[in-house]
């Protein structure tokens, strides 16, 4: 299997070491040719949306990201990825590749004190281990979205179809259970 990981900035990495603990391939994308590469998912990490969201079209990946993503590729966006594929970010007039039908706050748990650790359960996996840095949360999710995860009575893993999110970071601690999960949706 290979993923592909957008690798323009943030915590790529550590989530090409997760899917290799898992058995799978990964290749970075970091210009447009490097869509040609044959890519059974689609890994979006976190690091800043607006930041993200703006190579995309400097770079001219975000059409074809779009229309994939669209066309059923699977993908996964952790934090500032769960940003980039909502419809609707409440307290920012952007929006990005805006596939999944959810409404995400940014920077829900206030911008500098907003990093915490918990566990909460996540699907039909058990109880895991969360990192939120900077996160948002789902404050709205479509009829054809699936909550997987929630903390303080917020939505914070969610999976429409082909797509999923997790506001937090599991790539940065040693549990596999979320990118087992994107694994098995592929
Ligand atoms: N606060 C960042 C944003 O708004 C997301 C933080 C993260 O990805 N850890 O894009």
């Amino acid at each position: 299997m290979q993923i592909g990981v957008l690798a323009l900035q943030g915590a790529f990495i550590e989530h090409e070491q997760m899917i290799h603990c898992l058995g799978a391939s990964s290749f970075e994308i970091r210009q447009k040719k490097d869509l040609d590469h044959p890519m059974d998912g689609l890994i979006i990490p976190g690091g800043e949306s607006t930041v993200m969201g703006k190579l995309l079209h400097e770079l001219r990946l975000f059409e074809t990201l779009k229309e994939k993503i669209e066309k059923g590729l699977p993908v996964f966006g952790t934090c500032a990825g769960l940003l980039l594929l909502a419809k609707k970010i409440q307290n920012d007039n952007r929006r990005h590749l805006a596939t999944m039908n959810i409404e995400a706050v940014r920077n829900a748990y206030g911008r500098q004190l907003g990093s915490f650790y918990t566990e909460a359960d996540f699907g039909d996996r058990g109880r895991i281990p969360m990192t939120f840095i900077r996160a948002p949360y789902i404050e709205m999710a479509g009829k054809d979205v699936k909550s997987l995860a929630q903390v303080d009575g917020h939505i914070v893993a969610a999976r429409q179809e082909n797509q999923l999110v997790t506001a937090f970071h599991p790539e940065l601690l040693k549990d596999l259970s979320v990118h087992r999960y994107f694994l098995d949706m592929i």
